[in-house]
């Protein structure tokens, strides 16, 4: 199939000491196989949640209340135990923002890339020289030795190529990644970025990352998912939604120029006003209250979504009896 995960309808709850969360309503989007796809969004948008649905990892206190997660023909959303694991351990990786969470403080790299490979029938000298390998491939210098070094003996940057060694070491088909360049300056991010790319390109795996960072995305992703208060407002291809974003909050982010983006808007602009109540009831489109654009019947009505290409936007203004056909206008404008 041309997706390797599909994503349809994922409705979530936190139950919380306030109420019920509704923290995801009716995230949809296809992963396609070998790209790289984006979740960008402020926090509390649920981009996080998104991936941790995907992972299988949820806090306890949450609760799917609809939709699946398609991958390889069955619902990740109804594994338990043992086949999650499997899937989570072999086909599907994660890399996090800090390595020192998912990295063993007191064993050497040796000991704990063998440890992932623990499914194999493979004799410990085969295992440590896959590792070898995909540490050198990472960039690693002298992985020969630096195997036996300890986490703490790297630095912040040679960690999180360790860390995506790790998560490629047992080829899995979707590699995921939560702001995996947050913690790095900007030289090692694009090291790193270039890294992705490149492991992208040679093993074909799909990936995908979730920032709050515009620029990342630009360089890094194929496709983009754009998340606002629990849902998705828009998708597409990265190259569209750069020079052609069609949802007033899409644009608001990218402030008029998308040109720049990758080097001048390293952090998402501050939009004014406040996230929505997500444990009251939601009518109309959830963005109404910090819209330039919001016309009456936008925040009673819910807005329809409007494919284009291999995306879609979801907003009034694109079709039905509140359309705007000047909208949206060209880009830099
Ligand atoms: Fe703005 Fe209305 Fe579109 Fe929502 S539906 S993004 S309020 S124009
Ligand atoms: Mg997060």
């Amino acid at each position: 199939a041309e997706n390797l995960l599909t994503v349809d309808g994922l409705s979530l709850d936190f139950r919380t000491g306030r109420g019920r969360v509704r923290a995801l309503r009716d995230v949809s989007f296809p992963v396609r196989r070998g790209r790289i796809l984006g979740i960008v969004g402020e926090s509390g948008s649920g981009k996080s949640t998104v991936l941790w649905s995907i992972l299988g990892l949820l806090a306890r206190n949450a609760e799917v209340t609809a939709g699946r997660i398609d991958f390889e023909g069955r619902d990740l959303l109804t594994l338990g135990g043992a086949d999650l694991r499997a899937v989570r351990g072999e086909k599907i990786s994660v890399v996090f923002q800090d390595p020192m969470t998912s990295q063993i403080p007191v064993l050497p790299y040796a000991r704990q890339m063998e440890d992932i490979l623990y499914r194999r029938p493979l004799s410990r000298a085969a295992k440590r020289d896959a590792a070898v390998d995909l540490l050198r491939r990472v960039g690693i210098p002298d992985p020969d030795s630096r195997i036996d070094a300890y986490p703490h003996q790297f630095s912040g940057g040679m960690r999180q190529r360790a860390a995506i060694a790790m998560s490629m070491l047992t080829g899995p088909n979707l590699l995921l990644a939560d702001e995996p360049t947050t913690a790095l300056d900007v030289t090692t991010e694009a090291q790193i970025v270039a890294l992705m790319r490149d492991l992208q390109t040679e093993f074909e795996t799909t990936i995908v990352v979730v920032s709050h960072d515009l620029g990342l995305i630009a360089e890094l992703c194929d496709d983009v998912v754009v998340m606002y208060a629990g849902e998705v407002v828009e998708t597409g291809e990265v190259r569209d939604i750069f020079h052609h974003a069609r949802h007033p909050y899409t644009r608001a982010l990218l402030e008029c120029d998308p040109a720049r983006i990758a080097e001048v808007s390293r952090r998402l602009p501050v939009i004014r006003g406040d996230l929505p109540d997500l444990t009251r009831p939601l009518q109309g489109c959830i963005f109404a209250p910090r819209c330039q654009r919001a016309m009456p019947g936008c925040a009673t009505i819910p807005p329809p979504v409007v494919p284009r290409g291999t995306g879609a936007a979801k907003c009034h203004l694109l079709d039905g009896p509140l359309a705007d056909p000047d909208w949206p206008p060209p880009a830099g404008t």
